[in-house]
């Protein structure tokens, strides 16, 4: 059953692909899962479910990295120039880009973000992604190195590296930006020469299938980009498998460590990209409105379903009080609803289990001590919304503090002097990213390299772009995406020397 609240028309596009049996994409075929079974996909607005998907498992992940390996292997995939590969995956983003609207409407139903912001960042970029990446395939180079040989003096030689692809790739990415972290990991993996399966989050398999559609369109050879639908079951089965060569992940720290077990079998490849729990740091010579501004929208994009919200605000203790005022009322004032209404600014949590996991750590939080300046509870009696909480007299042991909460949720707390505000950044078994807010561009950068995250945004928050490598310290993950570090993840180094 398709039940859709919407507060602007559905695209017929739209309609037309929740009417579609969504089914596995495997060796350039739909298929349906090999059990015959499926399952719903929720609309987080109302609770409706939108439309029902393939419910993949082991065996269906077994025939998918089958159809990776033959078109690895064997299949045209490997003898395409990187001219070719170059231009399928331009025409991916082309495609992107004519469909935004479609792409953002059916990313916003299915994850409750809003359709206009879903359209504008996460689509767009996406299909920036896809250009940059195509711009790779046609410049992944390997060196010559004028070696010395002390074993054998006299002889000469030629030596130089291949900059290979890595071969079998399982992409697993979670349901916060269901497209875009799609297009983080497919991107690179196929300018590079990679096969992949792609397991997209339960939540969130609607995106992930429309893509698939794009690529079988644009000409990708069968076998060469695959998607599994499914539930955890099915991406242990492809953390496990013998015959995948790497595994990228993107989602929680749990998951994550059982992602590194899962890949001893074989010593596969694994970049994680996990958790955080990121530091927002106010100097009281910062500019008060952008600061207020920027330090809102760091731990409320998404409605703080990001893994580099800002969910730590420390602000100089001299201008404490107001500033946390200051972005408590920024806060209460924002528009709440679903996706498909224009003025929304804070839509609904992606699901009953991460309502109640919010929910939960918001009573523990009042439990302990902490105080709301605002929110503090859901919001509407319907749909996973949670009112945005800004929470003062905390202390750094509270696990509003210490744990990823995963909601538009903040722990503000007073800090003295840098090194102060270095140590309580610091303070945490995460390391994803920071927020710098001063005037004083000498302490900008002295805090900027001090901080340990691997971003760090000043003057801004969400600092991204596609040519800037994204990654975590300590336990927010292994590796970095995007940019030319995403290349190093999905190729290896041959190297290779020649007697003369
Ligand atoms: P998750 O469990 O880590 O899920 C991420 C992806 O891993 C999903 O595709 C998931 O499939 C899959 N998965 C689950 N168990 C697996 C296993 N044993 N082996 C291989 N893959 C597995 O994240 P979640 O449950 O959706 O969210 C839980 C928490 O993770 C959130 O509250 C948040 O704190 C954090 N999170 C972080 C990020 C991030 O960007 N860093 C993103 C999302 C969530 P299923 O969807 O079928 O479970
Ligand atoms: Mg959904």
């Amino acid at each position: 059953m398709t039940v859709i609240a919407a507060a602007t028309p559905v695209l017929p596009a739209v309609h037309e692909f929740l009417a579609r049996t969504a089914s596995l994409l495997i060796d350039g075929e739909w298929v349906q899962a090999a059990s015959g079974r499926t399952f719903g996909t929720v609309d987080p607005a109302t609770g409706n479910t939108l439309t029902e998907v393939a419910h993949g498992e082991a065996v269906d992940i077994d025939s998918a990295v089958r159809a990776a390996r033959k078109a690895f292997d064997t299949g045209p995939w490997p003898s395409m120039k990187p001219n070719e590969r170059e231009r399928l995956l331009w025409r991916v983003g082309d495609v992107l880009s004519e469909r935004a609207e479609e792409f953002g409407q059916l990313e916003s139903l299915d994850n409750g973000k809003s359709a206009a912001i879903a359209t504008a960042v996460d689509v767009a970029w996406s299909a920036d992604v896809f250009r940059y990446y195509a711009g790779w395939a046609t410049k992944i180079e390997g060196s010559t190195i004028n070696v010395s040989m002390p074993f054998a003096p006299g002889g000469r030689f030629h030596a130089y590296t291949l900059r290979e692809p890595v071969g079998v790739c399982g992409l697993i990415v979670p349901w916060n930006f269901p497209l875009l972290m799609a297009a983080w990991k497919l991107a690179p993996a196929l300018a590079a020469g990679n096969t992949v399966i792609l397991k997209p989050a339960e939540q969130t398999p609607l995106t992930a299938l429309l893509l698939g559609e794009v690529f079988q369109e644009a000409g990708f050879p069968p076998g060469v980009v695959n998607i599994v639908t499914g539930f955890g079951d099915a991406g242990a089965a492809l953390s496990g498998h013998h015959d995948v060569d790497k595994i990228a992940f993107t989602g929680s720290t749990e998951v994550g460590k059982k992602i590194v077990d899962a890949a001893k079998g074989n010593l596969k490849k694994v970049s994680l990209e996990l958790g955080g729990k990121s530091a927002n740091v106010v100097f009281a010579d910062a500019d008060f409105d952008s600061a207020v501004a920027g330090s809102v929208t760091a731990w409320m994009f998404n409605h703080g379903q990001c893994c580099v919200a800002g969910t730590r605000l420390l602000v100089d203790e001299r201008i404490f009080d107001d500033f946390t005022a200051a972005v408590a009322e920024t806060a209460s004032k924002v528009k709440i609803g679903p996706g498909l209404d224009p003025t929304t600014e804070l839509g609904p949590l992606i699901s009953q289990d991460q309502f109640d996991k919010v929910d939960r750590y918001l009573r523990e939080g009042l439990a302990d001590g902490a105080r709301a300046l605002t929110g503090g509870k859901r919001w509407g009696d319907s749909g996973f919304f949670i009112e945005p909480t800004v929470f003062v007299d905390v202390k750094p042991e509270f696990s509003i503090v210490r744990e990823e909460i995963f909601g538009p949720v903040v722990a503000a707390m007073p800090f003295d002097g840098e090194s102060g505000a270095v140590a309580a950044a610091n303070d945490s078994i995460y390391g994803l990213a920071a927020g710098i807010w001063t005037k004083d561009i000498s302490k900008a950068h002295r805090t900027a390299q001090q901080l340990k995250a691997g971003s760090v945004w000043i003057n801004q928050y969400n600092g991204f772009d596609t040519a800037m490598p994204f990654g975590g310290y300590k336990q927010s993950g292994w590796g970095r995406e995007l940019g030319q570090s995403a290349i190093d993840l999905y190729t290896q180094i041959k190297a290779v020397n020649v007697a003369l």
